[in-house]
């Protein structure tokens, strides 16, 4: 890894992962953190000669993206590619899950959670990356998720089948993982428009897997989709709730009161929509996948107002969701929703780090700077967020265009 080098960075503007600050500021870093934080242009009196100087637009902290598959390639878009990816060796998918987290680096994201592989690939990518593998961003780790015997998730998740098994395979996941991820429910049939089956774990089992991982120190993650599954995610008190598909109301004022977060992926299925000859979908599916986004962006609407904490995280690896570049789609979804601009980018930044539990959630003095910085200010252009100038994560730069 290069040396943490001192420099200065100076900006027109930033956003410290909650506010928008339209000032010019100095930022000073020393050995990866912010030392300093000074208003206007201080590059002649604070910075001691030599320092390396950065100079741009606006600066913001790195991206989160809260809902990733690393060791999945979300680029091709046909079946076939797609199984041929997953029949290669361990070796090579864990190839191709260093390049998606330097992928999703490049594009300024310096933090992906990974939701599930089944060989946790994702924990050894986690691991390269602390030690200082370049160009990795850094990784939350799902490791392997847990699911019930001959239902959706094999790709991501190891069986259970009773108490005990939940018990222990939620307890040794607990040592390499760093959330618990829960298959709670299938996914949606599309041409039905709607969740089909049944939920895979009732309310009871849902609670010993939250309260196993919780008994351990970690928290939990569920992929849920339809309301049977959403109310029991709710009631149990998982830590957050991924894809939520088909939520209500009255579900989201459970998540509001347990403060229980919202990843809603828009991504897999907003491909779907946009590219419906990819699967082959009849005029009434495609009306179907219509309707269940504009009901998804008005639950997440809702889910603001009510005050949710809402993730953003993009299922990278998906069919057609690409590590990286996904995230800005995502973004496009949320502010289509009418989520202010704000809002959006703290939650694909400081909401997932407080949620993670980082103490350091917010661009202020003695936080490691992993930061992005933009030759202009997204609030002029949202678009503008697709092109960084920078990206540094603890200060080692790692990307530059
Ligand atoms: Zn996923």
């Amino acid at each position: 890894m290069a040396p943490l080098q001192d420099m200065a960075v100076v900006v027109d503007e930033w956003f410290d992962g909650e506010r928008r600050h339209r000032e010019a500021t100095t930022f000073l870093i020393r050995e990866g953190r912010i030392a300093e934080i000074a208003p206007g242009d201080r590059s002649a009196s604070l910075v001691i000669p030599g320092t390396p100087i950065e100079r741009g637009g606006f600066l913001m902290p790195g991206l989160v993206d809260a809902h990733v598959h690393l060791f999945l390639d979300g680029k091709p878009t046909d079946t076939a590619t797609r199984s041929a990816h997953l029949k290669q060796s361990v070796e090579d998918l864990t190839d191709a899950a260093r390049a998606s987290a330097r992928q999703s680096m490049a594009c300024g994201i310096t933090l992906v959670r990974d939701a599930g592989d089944r060989y946790g690939i994702n924990n050894r990518i986690r691991d390269e990356s602390r030690s200082g593998a370049a160009g990795l961003c850094h990784v939350r780790s799902g490791g392997l998720g847990v699911k019930r015997p001959k239902r959706y998730g094999a790709f991501m998740a190891r069986d259970v089948t009773d108490e005990a098994a939940i018990r222990e395979s939620v307890a040794e996941l607990a040592k390499s993982s760093d959330e618990i991820k829960l298959i709670l429910t299938g996914i949606i049939d599309f041409d039905a428009g709607a969740v089909t089956d049944e939920p895979q774990f009732e309310l009871a089992d849902t609670r010993l897997v939250v309260e196993t991982a919780r008994a351990h120190g970690r928290t939990t993650f569920a992929h849920c989709s339809g309301i049977k599954g959403l109310r029991i995610a709710a009631q149990a008190g998982v830590g957050s709730i991924e894809h939520g598909f088909f939520m209500d109301r009255e579900t989201l004022a459970v998540m509001r009161d347990k403060q229980i977060a919202w990843t809603p992926t828009f991504c897999p299925v907003h491909f779907q929509w946009a590219h419906p000859e990819a699967a082959g979908w009849s005029p009434n599916t495609i009306g179907n996948l219509r309707r269940i986004l504009d009901s998804h962006a008005e639950h997440l609407r809702l889910a603001d107002e009510m005050g949710a904490p809402l993730l953003l995280g993009t299922d990278a690896g998906s069919m057609g969701v690409e590590h990286g570049h996904a995230l800005f789609d995502e973004i496009d979804r949320y502010l289509e929703a009418g989520i202010a601009l704000e809002r959006v980018i703290a939650a694909a930044s400081s909401v997932p780090r407080k949620h993670f539990g980082h103490s350091n959630a917010l661009l202020t003095r003695g936080s490691p700077f992993d930061a992005v910085l933009l030759p202009v200010s997204p609030f002029g252009d949202p678009q503008a967020l697709r092109k960084p100038s920078r990206v540094w994560k603890r200060a080692t730069v790692h990307a530059a265009t």
